[in-house]
């Protein structure tokens, strides 16, 4: 089994317009929400250039393992986990910023 150095956790639709969210949705039916409108106040909940960051996030994600993993860091015992929480706004940009403890 190949090591996780980077892991995420993409789950949810947030309405940027409003506060309508759904947690419950898996990163696998991000597709089907694409270009969908709000059930409350018709924004468009996903916007393509959103889904195309979630994607190349996917992508670097596994980018990342793959390379750390090829030149054999090891993961320290002592190693601390840092969260990062991640947003969009349906501009496709990506706010990032350390996350408390929450869950
Ligand atoms: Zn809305």
């Amino acid at each position: 089994m190949s090591k996780q150095y980077v892991s995420y956790n993409i789950k949810g639709i947030k309405c940027d317009a409003c506060d309508f969210k759904d947690m419950s949705i898996e990163v696998e039916k991000y597709p089907e929400w694409l270009n969908k409108p709000c059930p409350k106040c018709g924004a468009n909940l996903l916007t393509q250039e959103d889904l195309d960051s979630v994607n190349r996030m996917i992508a670097a994600v596994d980018m990342t393992n793959k390379l750390l993993e090829s030149l054999n860091v090891e993961i320290p015992d002592n190693s601390e986990e840092t969260r990062v929480k991640v947003d969009m706004d349906g501009t496709g940009i990506v706010n990032m910023e350390l996350a408390e403890d929450e869950e």
